[in-house]
């Protein structure tokens, strides 16, 4: 029987084999079933160092359910290990550690996808899979970097981790190529004004708004409220289930100009503001008020008394 010590190295060497094997099925993929294999694998085993990461805190934290933990169920391996959700939370609250709101979206956006491939088998274009898979190895490699101690490392993990680090460059050089290819369409599209923001699939700057969307980057099209949707989750990291579930908002609204639902509030203590995925207006934070009477949003005016057009039009009705 493996001892705890052997275990958690296990975890380690176990998540960079399987990142290993990943990068080995994204480099160049001949079909769709080594895209399939690479989001799998890189899942997995990103999953798994932060799940050794949690395991070098206690070993009781991998259980799920911190009181059912018991060493004979660990050290057999039969118990309901942490969900990544929690694990991340876990790593958060107990190991202070860092995971910046960008990082921890696209995290949960590999796990989405992962979970669409199983139950649907959908996948998204290889050239947005290999920028997610460039983003996410990013955030394993600095993870690592910041929180595994050096002297933990075995050499055939320190072997893995160096060809690991390698291929980071690849990838780099897809996206740069990519931009190469369409950096004058981008150019004509702000020539005509048209709005451009990140891509809820590649992430790229290159969604392009014009009565729905179109990312010159990585291909995904969409109509702009589905759009809005997947930038809320994939960009911005926020779910609706979890509004709805744990309360916060989900910054979807009706459009003020053109009505659809579809303008999303950008409050990620940087920059703020508002855009509309179907129509490409956008507006300043500081040009957009809910309206204190019925909470939607409306245009600040000049002589603004902070409600709508339509509840001070319903109140001098009624006088
Ligand atoms: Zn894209
Ligand atoms: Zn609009
Ligand atoms: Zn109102």
């Amino acid at each position: 029987m493996m001892k705890q010590k052997e275990l958690t190295f296990g975890l380690l060497e176990n998540g960079l084999d399987f990142i290993h094997s990943a990068i080995k099925y994204l480099i160049n993929p001949s079909n769709k079933s080594d895209l399939k294999y690479g989001i799998l694998h890189l899942s997995a085993g990103v999953d798994l160092i932060l799940k050794y990461r949690l395991s070098k805190e206690h070993w009781t934290l991998l259980f799920q359910n911190v009181d059912l933990a018991n060493k004979k169920d660990f050290d057999s391996g039969n118990f309901t290990s942490v969900s990544s959700k929690t694990c991340i939370e876990r790593l958060k609250g107990i190991c202070s550690i860092e995971i910046d709101d960008k990082s921890a979206a696209q995290l949960k956006h590999l796990r989405d996808r992962r979970n669409r491939l199983e139950h649907f088998g959908i996948l998204d274009s290889e050239i947005a899979l290999q920028v997610a898979f460039c983003k996410v190895l990013n955030f394993a490699l600095d993870f690592i970097e910041d929180n595994v101690e050096q002297e933990d490392f075995e050499t055939i993990e320190r072997e893995i981790l160096e060809e690991i680090r390698s291929s980071l460059g690849k990838f780099k050089g897809f996206i740069s190529h990519r931009w190469n290819t369409i950096k004058s369409e981008i150019e004509k599209c702000k020539e005509l004004n048209m709005a451009i923001t990140n891509c809820p699939t590649c992430y790229q700057d290159a969604l392009v708004i014009d009565d729905g969307v179109k990312c010159y980057f990585c291909g995904y099209s969409d109509d702009g409220e589905k759009a809005a949707n997947e930038y809320i989750q994939n960009v911005l990291g926020i779910s609706a289930y979890s509004t709805v579930k744990d309360g916060g908002e989900f910054p979807l609204y009706y459009c003020i100009e053109c009505g659809s639902e579809s303008m999303v509030h950008l409050d990620d203590g940087e920059k703020g503001g508002w855009i509309c995925f179907t129509c490409g207006f956008d507006w300043d934070e500081s040009d957009v008020c809910f309206c204190i009477s019925c909470g939607s949003p409306h245009q600040v005016d000049v002589d603004d008394i902070g409600m709508c057009d339509d509840c001070i039009n319903y109140r001098l009705s009624r006088d």
